[in-house]
């Protein structure tokens, strides 16, 4: 690419560090917990998942042991963070969730501490490399990557991927795929002007009620 694209590119940088702590206890939770459940007010904690309500693996293993599979997320941690006392802290709160889960022996678990997310930050949206890059032979896909459709993270890296498969195919004079979204703006003037609260009484009468 040429120098003003590689200095976009570049300038790209990582949301900070996020941990993941999957964690096999000998134990199950009394109660049915949901699947997922997003937390506040649980210090670093910010989810907590029931792998073995979501994945058939992890269910036949609860199911004949009797424990459970759980996955702690922690986002957003300082650069240098005690991992030692994170993994307390996460088991700390977990266990004020599910305090049946305090005293429960950790069969196995596996830790990943990580730092690198792209950050969708306050940078220039703008700014952000797209799929098409000045090298007709490159394109970018990724959930870092700018895509002009309302989409983010997972759906982001997808969409951007089917992009970038299209630009490579119609280059080669092949066909790609639709890619659908959402609509993102209104369908009928009228009723974006009622939207807004602009509309004029009579034409809100001829709309009717709940114009
Ligand atoms: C803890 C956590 C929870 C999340 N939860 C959700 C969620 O609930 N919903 C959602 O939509 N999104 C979620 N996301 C975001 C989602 O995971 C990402 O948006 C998505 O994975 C981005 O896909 P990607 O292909 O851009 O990058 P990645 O999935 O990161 O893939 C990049 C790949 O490139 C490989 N790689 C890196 N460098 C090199 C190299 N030099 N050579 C070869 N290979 C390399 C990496 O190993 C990796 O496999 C979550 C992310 C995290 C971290």
């Amino acid at each position: 690419g040429d120098a003003p694209w590689r200095s976009r590119l570049a300038g790209l940088r990582s949301a900070p560090p996020f941990a993941v702590w999957r964690l096999w206890l000998d134990r199950r939770p009394t109660l049915d917990p949901p699947p997922f459940l997003g937390t506040t007010g649980y210090g670093p904690l910010d989810n907590v998942s029931f792998i073995d309500r979501m994945e058939p693996h992890a269910w036949s293993w609860a199911a004949g042991t009797g424990g459970c599979v759980v996955e702690l997320h922690a986002y957003a941690l300082p650069e240098g963070v005690d991992e030692a006392r994170l993994r307390h802290e996460l088991r700390a709160q977990l266990a004020r969730i599910h305090p049946e889960l305090a005293d429960a022996r950790v069969v196995h678990d596996e830790w990943l501490l990580r730092h690198d997310c792209p950050l969708a930050g306050t940078d220039s949206w703008g700014d952000r490399p797209g799929v098409v890059t000045p090298d007709p032979r490159v394109v970018l896909a990724g959930d870092g990557v700018r895509c002009e459709h309302p989409v983010a993270l997972m759906e982001r890296a997808a969409t951007t991927g089917w992009l970038a498969a299209n630009v490579l195919l119609q280059r080669r004079g092949l066909p790609g795929h639709d890619v659908w979204t959402v609509p993102v703006q209104g369908r009928g003037r009228r009723l974006a002007h009622a939207a807004r609260g602009r509309l004029t009484h009579a034409a809100r009468r001829r709309l009717g009620p709940g114009a």
